[in-house]
């Protein structure tokens, strides 16, 4: 499938761009996603565990180590995949200075980074980074091979992926950002999220209601009612589809 001629005049029309980016956009890197399925097992990311536990404050607190083990397997399995062909074109788009192009997103992989993007707003944090509990300190020291929680050399608190758990507020700094981008953007391009997560979930009716067209690239789209026009294929060919 093509992308519509329509729908292509108005992506490059547009002056102001905003995307949102979700799981899927790592699909193509070999990066489980959220809810749907991974190909080999069968089973997504969470399916075998329970998101409550592993990604919650009270599952931290019940057992830190649990927890702190389970970020310490996946950042084992994210360490050797690669940006694919999505993460640089919306580098390359960002670089390209014809259009203002914002880029929002869910993933803590960091891998639009890895494919070249400066400006990434993050609002669900990053798992290679890790703070304190308590005082929020940064942790910078290297957690290779770590197996256990660690105390905070300034504190003494526990040492957590800087990651936003179920339950807990977004980075005050990059919600501001997102909202600010999603407002002011007159083209919203929801990528390879099943849109269920709020807030993230609601910057493209933020978007919408200042006028913008929101597009979604979903092979498996979503339902929502506020997409105007929705692109049923994978982010990689949707961002090689724009080049020609
Ligand atoms: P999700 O798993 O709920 O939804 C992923 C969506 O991507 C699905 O709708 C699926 O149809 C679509 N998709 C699958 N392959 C695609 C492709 N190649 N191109 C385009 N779309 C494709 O993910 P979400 O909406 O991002 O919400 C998940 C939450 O879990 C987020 O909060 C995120 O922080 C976290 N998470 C992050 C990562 C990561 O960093 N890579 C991975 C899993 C989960
Ligand atoms: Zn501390």
């Amino acid at each position: 499938m093509d992308i519509e001629p329509e729908v292509l005049a108005l992506i490059q029309r547009a002056k102001r761009v905003t995307i949102l980016t979700g799981a899927g956009v790592s699909a193509e890197s070999g990066v489980a996603t959220f809810r749907s399925y991974k190909e080999e097992t069968k089973e997504s990311l969470w399916s075998r565990y329970d998101p409550q536990k592993m990604a919650s404050i009270d599952g931290f607190l019940e057992n830190p180590n649990r927890v702190w083990q389970w970020y310490q397997w996946r950042r084992s399995e994210l360490k050797s995949k690669k940006p694919n062909d999505a993460h640089k074109a919306i580098a390359n788009w960002q670089e390209s200075n014809e259009q203002t192009v914002k880029l929002i997103t869910q993933n803590v992989d960091g891998l639009h980074q890895a494919g070249g993007s400066e400006d990434v707003i993050e609002l669900h944090g990053n798992i290679w980074r890790n703070h304190c509990l308590q005082c929020q300190a940064e942790y910078k020291e290297s957690v290779d091979g770590v197996e256990n929680v660690i105390e905070c050399p300034e504190c003494g608190g526990q040492i957590r992926p800087s990651v936003v758990w179920f339950g807990e507020a977004l980075p005050e700094h990059a919600w501001r950002d997102a909202e600010s981008a999603s407002y002011s953007c007159d083209l919203f391009l929801s990528v390879g999220t099943s849109s269920q997560v709020y807030p993230a979930a609601g910057l493209a009716a933020l978007a919408k209601s200042q006028g913008a067209t929101v597009v979604e690239i979903n092979p498996e789209p979503t339902e929502s009612l506020i997409i105007d026009y929705t692109i049923a294929i994978v982010a990689s060919q949707f961002f090689g589809g724009l080049r020609r």
